[in-house]
């Protein structure tokens, strides 16, 4: 079911009315989310990803604005009427009961002529049980699980109601590294297998990349950008966008064109005809750096380290807006780890100019040559 937000905004009073303005937690929100994908909701801590889940499963009311769901208006409909399943970061079992007493709660609770036999319910249970794969243990208590199985069991109790929209707010949070990313990984298949329209909740960008249909990237209430993930790495629309995606991230560096030419310092490193003379801020991706003798960027040469299957040079510039630079180097690339300096060539398709004043991008001619030459 695709899920439509029209205008969407919530403000929160300021407790102190003298010193602060009221809080926007999500400032006007249009947007679609086509039936059957996953979207990763992606902004830094206190952005207001929590606050437009909440309004979207019914937990808060919105300021202004409404929300559909198909061709439903749903703003004024209670939770519990929406047909929505919720997973928070906190697995919020209840420890009391075991794995399928917490799957079939939900189903417990359904009145009327929703409600079902109790064969059906047992044997639904068990089948979202089987489907994240904790049908073995319906027997356990949360305390005799890992926190990857209790996510699971909060998984399968989200979905037991066959809920038309699938809410995730920070669900991998509490797992170690590893069992994110299985459990990420696992999550997708259920999404895919299901084909819930799903809203999934996160700061960390690498989890949303790597999950999502469709990224929304917020910053303080407000849509940045909205976009397929490789797309919006590959096009961001501002600085913001651009330094939240990316590990390493991207690296920034003043700069200024002048005559149709970029310079970084005082390295001509491109040239960017059409561009109106200006200061700029220069995004380059790590991946976008190659060793080259007679290359244009001119860097000193911190150390390097190898990580397998790459390389990562670290170098400073005087004009980096970062303390060092930190470029990936294919392994195969020999690089002289005694020497002081270090010069690059630079791919064109890896590299921003943003203005300096408002950060949104400027475009140039060579993205457009740069586009045929994507993973070069
Ligand atoms: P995090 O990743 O830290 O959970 P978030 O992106 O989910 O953050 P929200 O919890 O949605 O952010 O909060 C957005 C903004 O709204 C923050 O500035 C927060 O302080 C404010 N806010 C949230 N809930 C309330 C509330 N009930 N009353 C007042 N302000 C609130």
């Amino acid at each position: 079911m695709k899920v439509v937000l029209q205008n969407l905004t919530k403000t929160f009073p300021s407790r102190n009315k003298k010193a602060h303005a009221d809080v926007v937690a999500v400032n006007d929100f249009t947007f679609e989310i086509p039936d059957g994908e996953l979207i990763g909701l992606l902004g830094p801590s206190g952005c207001g990803k929590s606050t437009a889940l909440n309004l979207i499963c019914g937990l808060q009311a919105p300021t202004s604005g409404r929300i559909f769901f198909g061709d439903d208006d749903v703003t004024d409909l209670p939770p519990e009427n929406r047909g929505v399943g919720l997973v928070f970061q906190n697995y919020a079992l209840y420890p009391h009961l075991t794995v399928q007493q917490n799957i079939l709660f939900p189903l417990q609770n359904l009145k009327g002529a929703d409600r079902l036999s109790k064969s059906d319910m047992l044997a639904r249970a068990h089948e979202v049980a089987a489907l994240v794969q904790i049908d073995e243990l319906m027997d356990r208590k949360p305390s005799e699980l890992s926190g990857g199985q209790q996510q699971r069991v909060a998984i399968a109790r989200a979905l037991v109601k066959m809920p038309h929209i699938l809410l995730l707010d920070e669900p991998l949070s509490n797992l170690d590294a590893r069992l994110r990313l299985q459990t990420r990984e696992e999550l997708r298949r259920i999404q895919r297998e299901t084909r819930i329209t799903t809203v999934f909740v996160t700061h960390d960008q690498e989890e949303a990349m790597s999950i999502s249909d469709m990224l929304v990237v917020m910053r303080s209430g407000v849509v940045e950008q909205i976009g397929k993930p490789q797309d919006v790495y590959d096009s961001p629309v501002n600085l913001f966008v651009a330094k939240f995606l990316g590990t390493p991230p991207i690296n920034v560096f003043t700069g200024r064109v002048a005559g149709g030419t970029l310079y970084i310092g005082d390295d001509a490193v491109l040239d960017v005809g059409g561009v109106p003379d200006q200061a700029v801020y220069v995004g380059i991706r790590p991946e976008g750096f190659v060793l080259d003798g007679a290359g244009p960027l001119r860097c000193t040469l911190s150390r390097v380290e190898v990580m397998g299957r790459d390389v990562s040079v670290i170098s400073t510039h005087d004009a980096s807006a970062n303390p060092t630079i930190r470029s990936i180097i294919d392994a195969e690339s020999a690089v002289d780890f005694t020497a002081a300096a270090v010069r690059f060539a630079l791919k064109p398709n890896k590299m921003f100019l943003f203005n300096r004043e408002t950060e949104t991008r400027i475009l140039f001619a060579a993205d457009d040559t740069a586009q045929g030459d994507a993973n070069g």
